[in-house]
């Protein structure tokens, strides 16, 4: 059996007509000789009534600090919603569907609540739903601990269920439909020019993704390339095929063309960053300090990023959300840092750019031209990012988007 995976995301699916149009991309694609298997994420976005972040919003409204346990049941029941309406639309078309939850599709993942990782899938239920040309719609971003407990996968997990489904069937492509075209050199919701790209490798999408492109979720790019099972991002709202992803040939018989790593992939962005720095000199007890800050953010499971330690001074990034937790932490060891929050990063990404000798001093040469200071910078193999401020983002992303002639 040939089978095609689908995943639909949270604004393709908010509203009555959207998911008419997601029922016609589903039953136009299933063919006598092809099956479909549908991956729903939560209906809309931020403020919808039944999109994730509404869900999480309730529980945070009687309880700042739900447990863990509890977040995720309720986490769970976006996709539920919408997968359910979609079954139900299908039906009432013609089409025989069924919803699957994370659990009833077999997905079994470890215990961390909110990040669960996906341990391994026993699709039997899938398969044989597809078995009888019975169309299966599973529940993304959700899966079951083996004791039984609902997880949940973490910001894009839906991605994750399709690029995991997509390998535990051997499925001929992933699809990941979105409200893009599909990937492009930045966001195009901050440049216009954006250009689409139509192919892309493994290797430059998760660097892509990584550094923040937030179109597909890196996990979901690992899975599906070890398997080298093809993934297509593309729009549901038109009929392009937008950006095929995979690491071998692509193209018609007549334009075949051989894809490799782009010097440049594209430019991407985040933001929720504070700032931290500690110089050494204000601080009473000197020795050791770099192990202690570190050990006593680790023991408050405050992740760190961005960590620069030079005899004088100590540079680190944290989450916008634990700037709070993590300035108390450092005082209860006598450590008084100075804070910049709202700060984003900016990273130019391209898999083929190690060893190319130029491009630090385009980026620089492109922030400081534009007037935006750059807080503290790093770079790898893959990329090279600044931390800027929060306000400076988007004009950051332009010019670097610019100076590299990304766009159309
Ligand atoms: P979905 O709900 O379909 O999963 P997401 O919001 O997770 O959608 O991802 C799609 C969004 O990713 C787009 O609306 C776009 O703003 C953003 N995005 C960020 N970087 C890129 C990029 N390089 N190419 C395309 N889209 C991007
Ligand atoms: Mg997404």
């Amino acid at each position: 059996m040939r089978i095609i995976v689908q995943k639909f995301g949270g604004t393709s699916l908010a509203t009555l007509e959207l998911r008419t149009r997601v029922c016609e991309i589903i039953t136009s694609a299933k063919k006598d000789d092809i099956a479909v298997v549908v991956v729903v994420s939560a209906m809309g976005r931020e403020k919808a009534p039944y999109a994730t972040d509404t869900l999480i919003n309730m529980v945070k409204e009687v309880n700042p600090k739900p447990s863990p346990r509890e977040l995720d049941l309720i986490m769970s029941c976006g996709e539920i919603i919408s997968g359910v309406l979609l079954v139900s639309q299908l039906s009432a078309r013609g089409f025989e569907a069924r919803f699957f939850t994370g659990q009833q599709a077999g997905i079994i993942t470890d215990s961390n609540h909110g990040n669960a990782h996906i341990l391994y899938v026993n699709p039997k239920n899938i398969l044989e739903v597809l078995s009888r040309g019975i169309i299966p719609v599973v529940a993304g971003f959700q899966g079951v601990d083996e004791r039984g407990e609902i997880t949940t996968l973490g910001r894009g997990g839906s991605d994750t269920t399709a690029a995991t489904l997509g390998v535990a069937l051997n499925a001929e492509v992933i699809d990941i439909f979105t409200d893009v075209e599909g990937v492009m050199t930045a966001d195009p919701r901050i440049v216009e020019n954006a250009r689409l790209l139509d192919a892309i490798t493994y290797n430059e999408i998760c660097q892509l993704a990584r550094e923040g492109a937030k179109v597909i979720h890196p996990r979901a790019v690992e899975i599906a390339m070890q398997r080298g099972i093809p993934m297509r991002v593309r729009s549901t709202f038109s009929e392009n095929t937008g950006t095929l992803v995979t690491n071998t040939t692509s193209g018609t018989l007549d334009t075949i063309r051989l894809i490799s790593d782009n010097l440049i992939t594209g430019v991407t962005h985040t933001s929720n960053i504070s700032q931290f720095r500690i110089n050494i000199s204000d601080v009473e007890d000197k020795k050791g300090c770099e192990l202690k800050v570190f050990k006593a953010l680790a023991l408050a499971g405050i992740s760190v990023d961005f960590i620069n330690i030079q005899p004088e001074v100590i540079l680190f990034t944290v989450q916008a959300e634990n700037t709070i937790r993590a300035v108390e932490v450092l005082r209860k060891i006598g450590i008084y840092p100075d804070v910049e929050m709202n700060c984003a990063k900016v990273a130019v990404v391209g898999a083929a750019m190690t060893g190319i000798p130029g491009v630090m001093a385009k980026v620089v040469e492109a922030l400081t031209e534009n007037e935006i200071p750059i807080l503290q910078s790093g770079d790898s193999y893959t990329n090279i990012w600044c931390l800027v401020k929060r306000e400076h983002m988007e004009k950051a992303v332009k010019v670097l988007h610019d100076k590299f002639e990304l766009g159309k």
